[in-house]
C-alpha cells in the first residue's frame, strides 16, 4: 500500500495516524519481515495486525559472493515456494541491484536461462520492494540504483510493475528515485506507448539483439507480434516524448548477429535516435549452443557504430564466478542433476 492507502486503512479501522506512519516505516523504509519487528508499537497492535494482514517478502534461500568483485547473487524463496534471482552490484557510484519481476518469463527468447521454463507467476509489488530491502538489511547498505533486468519480462506484469516503481520512489519508504532505475524491456510495444502517456523518468532499456526481422525472430519469438521496425519506431516515439535517451541492449554471439554486415544494418536503423548500444557479450547456457564473439569482432562492431555517429559500450562483466547472469541458479533449485523437479530445500 502507498502511504495515503495505509493511513485511509488505519483511520477507518479508528488506529490513529502516527501508527499507520510507524508501520510504513516498517514496512518500506526498514524492510520488516514481522509484525513482531515492530516493536514501537503496542503488542495488542501487533497481534491484531498479524490476524488480519500478512507480510509478502521474500526470504533467502542461497546467497553467492563472487572471489573476483564485491558481486552478490541471491536465490530468493516466495512464500509459496517459487524462486527468482537478484543480483547485487558493486560500481564507483555505489550499489546497483537487478531485480526481478516475474517468477520464470513466457517471452522464450532462445540464448536465455529464464525464458526456458516458462513464466510460474506475476511478483507482488512488495516482492520487487522485499529483494531490495532484504539485499540492503542483509549487507547493511544503502542501495542507490534499480535495474529491472532479472527474471521476467516487466512490461508482462505492467499494473504491478508500475505500482512498484511508484512505491520504490517514495522519499518516506525505500526513497529511490526514478532516475536511478533502468526499465528493459524485450519489447512490448504497445505497452511502450503506455509508458510515454506516463512520461517516465526512469530509463527504458530496450533488448533488440539483431537488426533485422528474420534474425530477431528467430531469437526472439516476441519479433513476430512487432518486428524491428515497428519497435524501433515506438522507441523514437519514447525519446522524442521524454527526452530520454534509449538504451539499446545488444548481446554478441559469435557468427549470428555480430557480423560487419549486422552492425552496419544497425548502426542505419538507429541513426539519429536519442539512443545508446550496450553490448553484452553472450552468457552461454547450457543447451543453447551460442558463443560469445571474438573481443577483436566486438571491437569491429563497436567501431562500425561509432562511425555512423553511435555511442556504443561494452558492459563489463561481474560476478562471472558466482553465475552471476540471471535464470540459472532457479533453474538448479528446481531441477535435480537427473532433470527431475526438486523437493523444496
Ligand atoms: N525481460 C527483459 C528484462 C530481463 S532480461 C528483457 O528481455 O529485456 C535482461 C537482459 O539480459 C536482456 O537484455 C536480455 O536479452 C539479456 N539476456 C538474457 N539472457 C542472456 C544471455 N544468455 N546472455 C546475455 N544477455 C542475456
Ligand atoms: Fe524473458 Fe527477457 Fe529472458 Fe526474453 S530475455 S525470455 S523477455 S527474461
Amino acid at each position: 500500500m502507498t502511504k495515503p492507502e495505509l493511513t485511509q486503512r488505519f483511520l477507518a479501522e479508528g488506529l490513529p495516524r502516527f501508527r499507520a506512519d510507524q508501520v510504513y516505516q516498517w514496512l518500506h523504509a526498514k524492510g520488516a519481515e514481522s509484525f513482531d519487528e515492530m516493536t514501537n508499537l503496542s503488542k495488542s497492535l501487533r497481534e491484531a495486525l498479524l490476524q488480519k494482514y500478512y507480510i509478502f517478502g521474500v526470504t533467502i534461500e542461497k546467497k553467492l559472493v563472487s572471489a573476483y568483485d564485491d558481486t552478490v547473487k541471491y536465490l530468493f524463496r516466495l512464500d509459496d515456494g517459487e524462486y527468482i534471482e537478484s543480483v547485487l552490484m558493486h560500481y564507483h557510484h555505489g550499489w546497483t541491484i537487478c531485480i526481478s519481476t516475474q517468477a520464470g518469463c513466457r517471452m522464450g527468447c532462445a540464448f536465455c536461462a529464464t525464458g526456458m521454463g516458462g513464466l510460474a507467476r506475476n511478483l507482488r509489488p512488495s516482492e520487487m520492494l522485499s529483494q531490495i530491502t532484504t539485499a540492503q538489511r542483509d549487507n547493511g547498505i544503502r542501495i542507490s540504483n534499480i535495474v529491472l533486468m532479472g527474471m521476467g519480462e516487466p512490461l508482462d506484469n505492467y499494473d504491478n510493475v508500475m505500482r512498484f516503481l511508484e512505491l520504490v520512489s517514495d522519499v518516506d519508504g525505500v526513497g529511490i528515485g526514478m532516475r536511478h532505475i533502468s526499465l528493459s524491456t524485450c519489447g512490448i510495444v504497445s505497452r511502450i506507448y503506455e509508458l510515454i502517456e506516463r512520461r517516465p523518468q526512469f530509463t527504458l532499456s530496450v533488448s533488440l539483439h539483431a537488426p533485422n526481422d528474420a534474425l530477431r525472430s528467430e531469437m526472439m519469438p516476441i519479433n513476430r507480434r512487432w518486428g524491428v521496425d515497428e519497435l524501433l519506431e515506438a522507441c523514437r516515439a519514447y525519446a522524442e516524448a521524454t527526452h530520454r535517451r534509449i538504451s539499446f541492449e545488444y548481446s554478441l554471439i559469435k557468427n549470428k548477429n555480430d557480423t560487419d554486415e549486422c552492425a552496419r544494418e544497425l548502426a542505419g536503423k538507429l541513426k539519429g535516435m536519442l539512443c545508446h548500444v550496450n553490448l553484452i557479450p553472450v552468457n552461454t547456457v547450457k543447451g543453447n549452443g551460442f558463443e560469445r564473439s571474438s573481443p577483436g569482432q566486438i571491437q569491429r562492431f563497436i567501431k562500425i557504430l561509432e562511425d555512423s555517429g553511435i555511442t556504443a559500450t561494452v558492459r563489463r562483466t561481474l560476478g562471472a564466478d558466482i553465475n552471476a547472469s540471471c535464470g540459472q541458479l532457479r533453474r538448479k533449485q528446481k531441477e535435480g542433476s537427473d532433470g527431475t523437479v526438486q523437493q523444496d530445500r
